[in-house]
């Protein structure tokens, strides 16, 4: 489930939706928009706010301020309105695009992709952004990572470098933060986005400054191997997006230059290389700081084992969209055929695949139970069939035994439940 199912947005309201938040720690209450006619904005830091959470007595012996996650106040991160010509689309062309595109997805109540700008249903000043970038059509992880993330929901990216990751959570973080009401003086960033180097933060900084400019979002980029000062100040201006590396992150939350607790939408990016260069401890010490009904979207070129359990630590019911081939996906060297048959035909359709494809090669047929696979045995043998079966309840010597007759030929159809073959080593 997720955590705000049900909770939609009004279609026609995101861009001059007036919020109804108006008590959060002193600010304006409006919502952000496209149309900024006569609302004023709270900018200008006039000291501190006066409802954080906590006293200052309390944080004295540690190293961190310790957030407290109660009585949160609700904010809206569902964002997405799916256009007609999507929801036209049907299951099979959704398919064939996907596979055009080499899109792969996981997760419950996956939106369709989108195919154009105009399908993404952005507002007109995102757009045009885009439009003035000179681009045509959203990348592969754009067209379904978009309708993913403007649905609030988790999201795990996996898309190799240069095909357009960055674009992919910051557009719909420009829409998240135009929802928001207005940062109060003290307020810490709305977005913030996780990296592992100077170099990337500073790129990020820069796309997110030129698609942040129409709705005058501020964003800073806090790294490590320069002065503090100039950083310090940005922060305690206000800035909505935060683009950070974890270490000078931490440095900012430790000073109280900045704190974490407006954060609702989050981004790992470069996920892969986070862990290699042992930010592990870092994301945890951040992420313990943000209210835990954030969105949380990870993105990377690699997904190994390790970037899978840690994400999945902090994230919850996510997406995954995969672009191309990641190990994670089918083996492309193996042409897959799924046919759907009742209970009583599989018999004589395996008998017929048999007829088709057996040529004194090897086949290997996995069953659900060690019952079917006795069952199936016994009567591909009685039918003439060279067959023999190894699963869980067999002893290790008969096993070895129907092994060494399967790899040398002799008999080259064997039945194995799939705990019995792993590892077979065929
Ligand atoms: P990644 O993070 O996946 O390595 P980037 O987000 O850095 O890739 O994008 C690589 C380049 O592609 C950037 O210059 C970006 O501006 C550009 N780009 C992003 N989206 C599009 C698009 N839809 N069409 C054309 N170029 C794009
Ligand atoms: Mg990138």
């Amino acid at each position: 489930m997720s955590r705000y199912d049900g909770r939609y947005a009004d279609p026609t309201s995101f861009r001059d939706r007036k919020s109804d938040f108006g008590g959060y720690g002193g600010s304006s209450g409006y919502s952000r928009g496209g149309g900024y006619g006569g609302v004023e904005r709270s900018d200008g830091y006039n000291g501190p706010s006066t409802n954080h959470s906590g006293s200052k007595k309390e944080f004295d012996n540690i190293v961190l301020p310790r957030e407290h996650f109660d009585n949160l106040i609700p904010f809206e991160k569902n964002f997405y309105v799916e256009h007609p010509a999507v929801t036209a689309l049907s299951e099979d062309a959704v398919a064939a695009y996907r596979r055009q595109r080499e899109i792969s997805v996981q997760g419950r109540n996956i939106p369709k992709p989108v195919r154009t700008f105009e399908e993404t249903n952005f507002p007109d000043y995102v757009l045009q952004e885009v439009l003035k970038a000179g681009f045509t059509e959203p990348t592969a992880i754009q067209s379904q990572g978009w309708p993913m993330a403007l649905k609030g929901r988790d999201l795990i990216g996996l898309a190799e470098t240069g095909s357009g990751k960055t674009l992919a959570y910051l557009l719909p973080a420009i829409v998240h933060v135009n929802a928001q009401p207005y940062l109060a003086p003290g307020d810490g960033p709305i977005v913030l986005v996780l990296a592992p180097t100077r170099e990337l933060a500073v790129q990020i900084q820069q796309e997110a400054t030129k698609f942040g400019v129409s709705s005058r979002i501020r964003n800073t980029c806090i790294y490590g191997g320069v002065p503090k000062g100039p950083q310090i100040r940005d922060l305690q201006k206000g800035v909505e997006i935060v683009i950070a590396t974890p270490g000078r992150l931490i440095d900012m939350l430790e000073g109280r230059h900045t704190n974490l607790r407006r954060v609702t939408y989050l981004v790992v990016d470069e996920a892969d290389r986070m862990l290699d260069m042992g930010f592990e401890p870092q994301i945890r010490k951040i992420i313990a700081q943000i209210r835990p009904d954030r969105q949380t979207l990870y993105w990377s070129a690699t997904w190994p084992k390790e970037v899978e359990s840690l994400a999945h630590q902090f994230l919850h019911d996510p997406y995954k969209v995969i672009i191309g081939s990641q190990d994670l996906k089918a083996n492309h060297a193996i042409q897959q055929i799924v046919e759907v048959v009742s209970e009583h035909e599989k018999y004589q359709k395996l008998i017929k695949l048999l007829e088709q494809i057996m040529d004194g090669n090897r086949i290997l047929i996995f069953m659900e139970t060690k019952r079917g696979c006795d069952q199936i045995t016994r009567q591909l043998r009685m039918d003439g069939w060279p067959a023999l079966s190894i699963h869980g309840d067999k002893s290790q010597a008969e096993r070895d035994w129907v092994l060494s007759e399967f790899k040398a030929g002799k008999s080259p159809i064997m039945t194995a439940t799939d705990v019995a073959a792993r590892g077979l080593g065929l």
